[in-house]
């Protein structure tokens, strides 16, 4: 869905002519909105021509939704990791795989994402950034230590495995915990950013793109209460992330989120988004958000059974937990269940934090219907069917990984409450700026906007819907269409 987000009189705001600029407070080659992940790696690439950068940012420091990341980048096709870890890819398969997923594919930009993958990872890892050599074995979110790969999306998962020969394309930076692996990695990038020659404002509020004759060439900067203005001669790379926390926006374009725990930057306004549009360019998949509640690890959860208030499946539980998320979001009243028997039984690892909560033990399924409120008889037979085929190692309905078949036929049975509404859905947006494949801003019609740049969460690329959705897809396209943001801004890339 293309939208031009904001009314007119509010996009003029974003935009102004270069007649009404007395004065450049400073010029540059290529000038960059924002210092995260997508900023930091075009500052780089862009230096590295020997073009003078300048990146514009609105706090003190490196602080934007990549230091709250947890470090995953998705990457394949044979890197030295997956080679390390006895696991064979190549770009094929991947590409294969991330065509199948995409809500709307677009083939020359997935292909040229899997064919450079490996030499991504190289360059990720020459900037200092810390990948071990090893394999984490068991479906997670994130892997607690620092073991780098492991499976983040639904590669394994049907009707995915068939359409593309499955690897675990997680890699995730060697960092110990849960959280901190995405603001190792952008420490790293923006010292080299910094020794590279990039010059950095930060506490500088970019608020509107200035054009002359068509092109943009450069900004106004809102600086310690004062205006001023910067002129790039080359190129603006708008690298300024999403807008979860614009409610306008939200409400307009992603309400489901407004529902949802919006994780991520204070800055996640949407203005890059919005000075964007401005400009003439469009922005794409808006209503799609990243949304979640993850019911495993651990990972015996998921030889569990997800039911909605009728006592139905309606999804393959071992799918990446953004893909059975969303499908939970769409049940009846959001109402979902999920089931376990005395030997799947735990609780989940991030109940304290999704608030994910055991409803009751019960001797048999009858009592647990009239516990839940589902009609009698419906979940019996939906249990009765699965039991039956998963004793063959089979799922005929939704195709569940034979790995995670088991009967659920030991009592006493318990129900945990995952229902949108009452369990905590965590999320993001994934909407932002139509771009080609060198990062250029694009109209409706797929034409450049002539000096203007976006990579990073406030532009649209691999990472569409939830549904598709693998862990590390933002990072890695951050981070990969940042790179080519710096070096086609900066003239070395047609
Ligand atoms: C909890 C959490 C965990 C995640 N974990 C992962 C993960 O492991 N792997 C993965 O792939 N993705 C992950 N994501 C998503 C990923 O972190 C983001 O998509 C990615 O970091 C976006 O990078 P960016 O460079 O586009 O934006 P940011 O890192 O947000 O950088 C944008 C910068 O622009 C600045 N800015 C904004 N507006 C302006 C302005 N007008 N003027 C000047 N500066 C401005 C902001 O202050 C900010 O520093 C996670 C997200 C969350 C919330």
């Amino acid at each position: 869905m293309h939208s031009n987000t904001g009314d007119p009189m509010a996009r003029t705001a974003y935009l102004v002519e270069r007649e009404t600029v007395s004065e450049w407070a400073a010029t540059v080659d290529v000038l960059i909105v924002g210092f995260g992940m997508a900023g930091a790696c075009a500052a780089i690439e862009a230096c590295k021509t020997g073009a003078s950068v300048l990146i514009v940012e609105r706090t003190s420091g490196c602080t934007g939704t990549t230091s709250a990341a947890s470090g995953h980048f998705y990457l394949g096709g044979g890197t030295p990791v997956q080679l390390a870890c006895g696991y064979e890819d190549d770009p094929e398969d991947m590409a294969k795989y991330l065509e199948a997923v995409a809500l709307e594919p677009d083939r020359d930009k997935i292909r040229l994402y899997c064919e450079g993958s490996v030499a991504h990872f190289n360059w990720l890892e020459d900037q200092g950034i810390p990948f071990e050599r090893s394999y984490y074995p068991h479906k997670n979110v994130i892997q607690p230590g620092k073991e780098c790969l492991i499976w983040t999306g639904n590669e394994q998962v049907w009707p995915y495995r068939e359409m593309a020969k499955p690897a675990p394309r997680g890699h995730k930076v060697a960092f110990e915990g849960e959280e901190g692996g995405g603001a190792l990695a952008l420490r790293i990038l923006s010292d080299r950013a910094v020794e590279a020659d990039a010059q950095v404002y930060p506490d500088s509020k970019v608020e509107a793109l200035v054009r002359e004759n068509g092109r943009i060439v450069g900004v106004r900067v809102r600086r310690f209460g004062e205006a001023i203005h910067l002129r790039a001669n080359k190129g603006v790379i708008l690298a300024a992330g999403g807008f979860g926390q614009n409610p306008a926006m939200v409400a307009e374009h992603v309400p489901i989120l407004a529902s949802a725990y919006v994780q991520g930057s204070p800055y996640d306004d949407g203005l890059g988004i919005q000075m964007g549009v401005a400009a003439g360019g469009v922005a794409i998949h808006m209503g799609q958000p990243f949304l979640t509640s993850p019911f495993y690890p651990p990972e015996n959860l998921l030889k569990g059974i997800l039911v909605n208030c009728d006592g139905q499946r309606f999804v393959a539980e071992d799918s990446y937990h953004s893909r059975s998320s969303i499908y939970a979001t769409q049940q009846p009243e959001g109402i979902v269940y999920l089931i376990v028997d005395s030997r799947t039984f735990a609780y989940p690892h991030f109940a304290a934090l999704t608030k994910q909560s055991l409803i009751d033990g019960f001797e048999t399924i009858a009592e647990m219907e009239a516990g839940l409120g589902i009609r009698a008889g419906t979940l019996q037979g939906t249990m009765e069917a699965y039991n039956v085929h998963a004793a063959d190692g089979e799922d005929p309905t939704f195709h569940k990984h034979p790995k995670w078949l088991q009967p659920l036929t030991e009592g006493p049975y318990a129900a945990f409450d995952l229902s949108f509404g009452r369990a905590v859905y965590t999320g993001f947006t994934l909407g932002g700026l139509k771009v080609s494949s060198d990062a250029e801003v694009l109209t409706e019609r797929g034409q450049a906007v002539p000096g203007l740049y976006a990579a990073g969460a406030c532009a649209s690329n691999i990472a569409q819907d939830s549904n598709g959705y693998a862990s590390g897809t933002c990072l890695g396209e951050a981070s990969f269409f940042g790179r080519r943001a710096g070096r086609h801004a900066a003239g070395t890339l047609n």
